[in-house]
């Protein structure tokens, strides 16, 4: 079983309900696929034993062999070659690996690289979990590369809970793959409810099971409930706003070990999660 944790927008508990339902579940892999911050090892504290890094194949242009005839520029449907009359310039970062350029090259000018753009880290956390993160190098234009690797490592794994990266951008998409079911993590507000229509909206066009967790209840208004229900979407977990909880996330801490009520929240999640994979 494979559950995506998911918010419309940063800051909803994602990271706290993903943690800590990993860790209420020590043979559950944890992966924190957030790859432009990670932070679930805030948490998780994690003793790192491995660590891979990720590339991605780039064109490199033979200026000996090319005749700057442009068929590689025209093919490339990124814009990523400039073929200039005495030169060809690559960019890069906005290349997609396609490796269609270097078929079409009449010269046999193009030859391929490899350039990093991201790290996985593999550890063991203080729960017992076992943890995978991803991290992609700042400035790099997309965390896909990062997320598809960390993906084949997962594959061994009876049970895995990710913590996706917020949104409906492409490396949230990316991370959903071979996902059971899509956890949405929201707040009872206009603005989060407004973030999550998005993200129920793109989970719809994949056509995945979904539920809802509603964190900082006391807050807000009812508005998310109502809109659940006529979308037909079941709310499976609720944690009120406290100021302590605040105070052990601002710290790191498992929350699990501290507050007895919400532990028991965090658990009948869990048993919800299952239930819900199921169907
Ligand atoms: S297709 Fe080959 S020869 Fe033509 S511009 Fe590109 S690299 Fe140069
Ligand atoms: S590998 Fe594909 S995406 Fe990259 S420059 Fe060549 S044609 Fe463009």
């Amino acid at each position: 079983m494979r559950v995506a944790v998911l918010s419309g927008k940063g800051g909803t508990g994602k990271t706290t309900v993903s943690t800590h339902l990993a860790a209420l579940n020590p043979d559950a892999l944890y992966m924190d696929l957030d790859v432009e911050e990670p932070n679930g090892d805030l948490f998780l504290k994690s003793e790192w034993i491995d660590e891979i890094p990720v590339t991605v194949s780039y064109p490199e242009v033979d200026e000996e062999l090319c005749t700057h005839c442009r068929k590689c520029s025209v093919f490339c449907q990124f814009n990523a070659l400039i073929v200039a009359p005495a030169m060809t310039i690559v960019l890069k970062e906005i290349c997609h690996a396609c490796g269609g350029c270097a078929m079409v090259c009449p010269e046999d000018a193009i030859s391929y690289g490899e350039r990093p753009v991201g790290e996985i880290q593999k550890g063991t956390a203080v729960t017992g979990n076992t943890v995978i993160s991803g991290a992609m190098t700042p400035g790099e234009y997309s965390g896909v590369p990062v997320i598809k690797k960390a993906l084949t490592l997962a594959v061994e794994y009876d049970m895995t809970v990710i913590d996706s990266p917020p949104g409906t951008s492409c490396t949230t998409v990316a991370s959903l793959e071979g996902c059971d079911l899509a956890l949405i993590v929201t707040e009872p507000t206009p603005f989060a409810l407004s973030d999550m229509k998005m993200v129920v909206e793109m989970l719809r066009t994949m056509d995945m099971s979904m539920a809802v967790i509603v964190n900082k209840t006391g807050l807000g208004d009812d508005e998310v409930y109502g809109y659940c229900r006529d979308e037909n979407i079941p709310v499976i977990g609720e944690i009120p706003f406290s100021r302590e909880l605040a105070e052990a996330y601002a710290e790191g801490e498992m929350l699990s070990q501290m507050k007895p009520d919400i532990k028991k929240v965090l658990e009948g999640v869990w048993e919800r999660v299952q239930a819900e994979s199921i169907k």
